[in-house]
C-alpha cells in the first residue's frame, strides 16, 4: 500500500523524501542551479535590477482542457514578470501534496512544469515539497516565485499616457470558462479550451515593433479588472469598443449559461497593453504574427476625458461603465 501514491513519509525529510526528489522531480527539472541541492539556489543576474513575483495555484480540477496546474503555475509567474517589462529567468517550485495523491498525477504535473518552463526559456532553480494529511488539501497546490531581469532589450515601461491605444492580445474568458465547464461537467457542443500560455515571447515580439507604455495580464477579474486598475492607478479614462473585443462563441455561450459578464472572466494567456498611438499598427501586426497573439485586436484607447472610469461603447451604439469585479465570481480557477 502506498507504493504508487504520496504518503506522509514523502514529506518527512528522510529516505522517502529523498527518493521522491531523485526519482520524480529532479530527472524532469534538470538545472545546474538546482542540482547541488543547497539550501538556496545561486544564480547570476545583470546589474539592471530584478522583478520578483510570487503566486499560489489551487485550480480545481488540476487538469482542464488546454492545460493543468503545472502549466498554469509556470505561465502565471512568467507572465507577471513579462508584463512588467522584465525578462523571466528563474522560478521556484513549492509543492503542497495531499496524502494519497497518485504519483502518476505528480509526474504528469512535473512534466508539464518542465515542458512549459522549457517553452518559456526559464529555469526552475529551487523547490520544496510538503505533504499534508488526506483531506487537508485537494490533491496538490503549487506556489511559484519568479525572478526576471532588466537589460538593454528589456527596459522598464514608462507608464500609460492619454492618447495611447489599447491592444488586447487574445479572446476573452476562455481560461475561466474552460475550468468552470470542466468542473461542472457542462455538456459543450464546441471545444472550450484554456488560453493558458507563457507570453514572454509574444511580449518581446510586440516590444520589438513599437513602444508599449503599460501592460497587465488579464487574470482574475478579467479584462475589466486590468482596465480598472490602469484607470485608477494612473488617473486616466479607458474606452473599449465592444465590436473590437474578441470573444469565442463557445465562451459567450458558457458565460451566458453561468450568468457571467465575460469582461470579468479570467484569462491566463491574454494581455492588455497600452501602445504609443503611432506604433499601434506595427505592434498589432507583430502580435498577430505570433502564435499566442493571432487574435489580437486594437480595442480602444486612453483618454483624459473621464478619469478613473472604464467605458465600453457597445455594439448597439450605447455606452456603459465597466466596473471592477466585486466578490469572488469564479473560485479556484487559478
Ligand atoms: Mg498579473
Amino acid at each position: 500500500m502506498g507504493g504508487d501514491m504520496i504518503t506522509l513519509a514523502h514529506g518527512g525529510g528522510g529516505i522517502a523524501s529523498r527518493r521522491l526528489l531523485r526519482e520524480h522531480l529532479l530527472p524532469r527539472l534538470d538545472s545546474e542551479a538546482l542540482r547541488p541541492l543547497g539550501d538556496s539556489a545561486l544564480v547570476d543576474v545583470p546589474p539592471g535590477g530584478i522583478a520578483l513575483t510570487t503566486d499560489s495555484y489551487v485550480v480545481r480540477p488540476w487538469r482542464f482542457p488546454g492545460g493543468d496546474i503545472g502549466r498554469l503555475a509556470v505561465c502565471g509567474t512568467v507572465n507577471d514578470l513579462a508584463v512588467m517589462g522584465a525578462r523571466p529567468l528563474y522560478l521556484t517550485l513549492g509543492l503542497i501534496l495531499e496524502e494519497g495523491l497518485p504519483l502518476a498525477d505528480l509526474d504528469a504535473v512535473i512534466a508539464s512544469v518542465a515542458e512549459t518552463a522549457r517553452e518559456a526559456g526559464v529555469e526552475v532553480v529551487a523547490g520544496d515539497t510538503k505533504v499534508v494529511n488526506r483531506g487537508d488539501a485537494d490533491g496538490l497546490y503549487i506556489n511559484t516565485s519568479g525572478i526576471g531581469v532588466f537589460d538593454d532589450a528589456h527596459v522598464r515601461l514608462p507608464g500609460p499616457r492619454a492618447g495611447d491605444r489599447l491592444l488586447v492580445t487574445g479572446a476573452l474568458g476562455d481560461h475561466g470558462l474552460a475550468v468552470m465547464a470542466a468542473r461542472e461537467g457542462l455538456p459543450l457542443k464546441s471545444a472550450l479550451v484554456s488560453d493558458c500560455a507563457p507570453l514572454n515571447g509574444l511580449v518581446e515580439a510586440m516590444r520589438g515593433a513599437g513602444e508599449i507604455t503599460w501592460m497587465r495580464d488579464c487574470t482574475r477579474g478579467g479584462l475589466a479588472s486590468a482596465a480598472n486598475e490602469l484607470a485608477a492607478d494612473h488617473g486616466l479614462g479607458v474606452r473599449f469598443i465592444e465590436e473590437d473585443l474578441v470573444v469565442h462563441d463557445a465562451a459567450a455561450a458558457v458565460a451566458e449559461l453561468l450568468g457571467l459578464d465575460i469582461l470579468h472572466v479570467a484569462n491566463e494567456g491574454v494581455i492588455l497593453a497600452a501602445v504609443a498611438e503611432g506604433d499601434a499598427g506595427r505592434v498589432l501586426g507583430a502580435a498577430r504574427a505570433h502564435a499566442y497573439g493571432r487574435e489580437a485586436s486594437l480595442a480602444g484607447g486612453l483618454t483624459k476625458s473621464h478619469p478613473r472610469r472604464v467605458v465600453l461603447e457597445t455594439v448597439i451604439g450605447g455606452e456603459r461603465i465597466v466596473d471592477m469585479l466585486t466578490g469572488e465570481q469564479l473560485p479556484r480557477i487559478c
